[in-house]
């Protein structure tokens, strides 16, 4: 097992998008030398121009030597496809501490483990909450799952990026925790969307509506945040995709199934995510699920 992993320690990043380059930045400013790839060229300049941050030509190129390699990626398959297909895993030393911080698949994240323990290294899923805001202020909540003596290696590195860092279970538990959490959030955006737009068509104001609802019981990170700051204000840019959205109620869904739980709201929410994207395109940020709710609605009303 490797030491704890503070400032100084050399951090491979890989995966510099709307998360991982506020993390990098978090990263370096707090005197961790970080070596980052990104598949997007435009992303890799954005490292380079980050002091105490390097670009690598590779995800490899990125890992040699460092410390630890933390993952912030799109998904699992993408996880698989640098670990396995890329070789990133095989070129780990034993005693490298690798920290998957993307929202991954939990089973999927399982059946790497045993993989990363064969090559001796420290694997942790440490999924985050609090977005694009929270990866810049350094104020994300962070699910860690792995042993008990790997994941207290990696808190230090984990608390410059987060407020709360909780260790939640084995491996897979962090992503496990993650994918429910964004169940929960997906369900109260659809439904807080849904009131609003009642609300609207019933005459109600709809700040009003926001503000009553925030001081009562129907009251929930989406109503709280989401409604006043991207959806009444028009500016749909919390920075999390909806295609991404999209993955975590799939993930939530389908580990239910797989466990024999039929999630019936899920599975409605999933459809009902599943439209949305499908009308609003690929770029669409999640909070964008409004603007579809409302056509929705306004199509009902016509009928
Ligand atoms: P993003 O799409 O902005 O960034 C992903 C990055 O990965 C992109 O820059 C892409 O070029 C890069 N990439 C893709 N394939 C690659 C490969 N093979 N090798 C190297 N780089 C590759 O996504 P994001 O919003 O930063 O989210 C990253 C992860 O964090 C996702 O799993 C997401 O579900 C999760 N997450 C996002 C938010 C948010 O608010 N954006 C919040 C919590 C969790």
């Amino acid at each position: 097992m490797g030491g704890a992993l503070r400032a100084g320690s050399t951090v491979a990043f890989i995966g510099l998008g709307r998360m991982g380059l506020p993390m990098v930045r978090r990263l370096a400013a707090a005197g961790y030398n970080v070596r980052g790839y990104d598949l997007s060229e435009q992303a890799r300049d954005e490292l380079a121009a980050i002091a105490g941050a390097q670009a690598a030509d590779s995800a490899q190129a990125a890992a040699a030597g460092a410390d630890v390699v933390v993952l912030m990626l799109p998904s699992s398959a993408v996880v698989g496809a640098v670990l396995l297909d890329d070789g990133l895993l095989e070129a780990l030393a034993a005693g490298v501490a690798l920290i998957d911080m993307s929202s991954s698949e939990p089973l999927q994240t399982r059946a790497l483990a045993p993989r990363a323990a064969a090559r001796g290294v420290n694997f942790v899923d440490a999924p985050v909450s609090g977005g694009v805001r929270g990866a810049i202020a350094g104020s994300l909540t962070i699910m860690a799952g792995g042993d008990e003596e790997a994941v207290e290696a990696c808190r230090p590195l984990l608390e410059t990026l987060g407020t709360t860092v909780r260790h939640v279970g084995p491996v897979g538990a962090g992503h496990a925790l993650k994918a429910l959490n964004n169940l929960l959030s997906a369900v109260h955006l659809l439904a807080s969307c849904e009131a609003l737009a009642i609300g609207r068509g019933f005459g109600l104001d709809p700040h009003v509506l926001v503000e009553t609802i925030n001081v009562s019981t129907g009251r929930s990170a989406s109503t709280e945040r989401k409604l006043p700051e991207f959806i009444l204000t028009g500016s749909y840019d919390a920075g999390f995709a909806l295609s991404l959205m999209v993955k975590d109620i799939a993930i939530a869904v389908s580990l239910g199934e797989q466990l024999g739980i039929e999630p019936a709201l899920g599975a409605r929410a999933l459809e009902l995510w599943r439209e949305a994207a499908g009308a609003l395109g690929a770029d669409a940020d999640h909070t964008e699920i409004a603007r579809w709710v409302d056509a929705r609605a306004a199509a009902g009303a016509g009928r």
